[in-house]
């Protein structure tokens, strides 16, 4: 029922020949596939590239933040309608890069979210327990709170068409992903929640990704969980090879 996604964040890395080399290599592969989303998010500075790159490809292409505000002095700051503008179809926010490194918060998250629907955007927001929390049997109020803000003011129709990723704090870019079981329970959780603050078929269209280290030898255990639509992808989508092989082995396991 729910198009697999699978989202390749380049985070700071690759300049804008290497991005356009990128999509040329990877929109060859996609030929081969059918029924899955594939979405990149370059760099600011390779997201026209980049867009112009895919626009003949089954690729889209995803802004890795934004800034709330439509325009103004805001040094430094690029707006959801100018990420539009550049071509982008979707905007990640809430990253825990940029919660941690660069102080967003849930209100600012909520705000970034609004903004990217509002410049006709699909919207990926990012989720989830730091160590410290999960340790603490705080995992679940800590999605709780992050959905409750991050959310607030969103339509059921916003949240259908909307992307929440999973995203443990420790297992992003450590090598130590989330057991199936964890992955399992958070995301069941997060579709409940959503049933809660929304309608139930809202929330059933609404897609969940598994974002933290993973691979082409782990994506198929989370594909397999009813809640998993799919997965954010750092260290392992920056070369298209081991990316393609995780969207393929992850769609052969969602097709069964
Ligand atoms: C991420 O940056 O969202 C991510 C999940 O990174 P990695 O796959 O490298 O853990």
């Amino acid at each position: 029922m729910r198009t697999p996604l699978f989202a390749a964040n380049w985070k700071m890395h690759k300049t804008v020949l290497e991005a356009v080399g990128y999509v040329r290599e990877l929109g060859v592969l996609l030929k081969t596939v059918e029924g899955v989303e594939v979405v990149v998010a370059p760099p600011f500075t390779a997201l026209a590239h980049t867009a112009e790159a895919a626009r003949n490809t089954e690729l889209e292409v995803a802004s890795q933040d934004l800034y709330f505000e439509a325009s103004g002095a805001f040094t430094g700051e690029v707006s959801a309608r100018m990420v539009r503008d550049a071509g982008a179809d979707y905007a990640i926010v809430g990253h825990s890069e940029r919660r941690r490194l660069f102080g967003d918060t849930d209100e600012w998250v909520n705000r970034k979210a609004r903004a990217a629907i509002g410049a006709g955007l699909g919207a990926i927001v990012c989720i989830g327990e730091t160590l410290a929390e999960r340790e603490a049997g705080q995992t679940l109020a800590v999605l709780d709170r992050q959905l409750r803000t991050g959310l607030t003011g969103l339509t059921s129709d916003d949240v259908a068409g909307l992307v929440i990723a999973y995203e443990p704090v420790w297992a992003i870019g450590t090598g130590r992903n989330a057991t199936a079981a964890e992955a399992d329970e958070a995301h069941r959780h997060i579709r409940a929640r959503l049933v809660d603050q929304f309608t139930a078929q809202a929330a059933l269209k609404c897609r969940l990704l598994y974002g933290g280290s993973v691979k082409p030898d782990n994506i198929a255990d989370l594909m397999a969980l009813d809640d998993v639509d799919g997965a954010l992808v750092g260290g392992a989508s920056l070369e298209p090879a081991p990316f393609f092989e995780i969207i393929t082995r992850g769609i052969d396991v969602a097709r069964v």
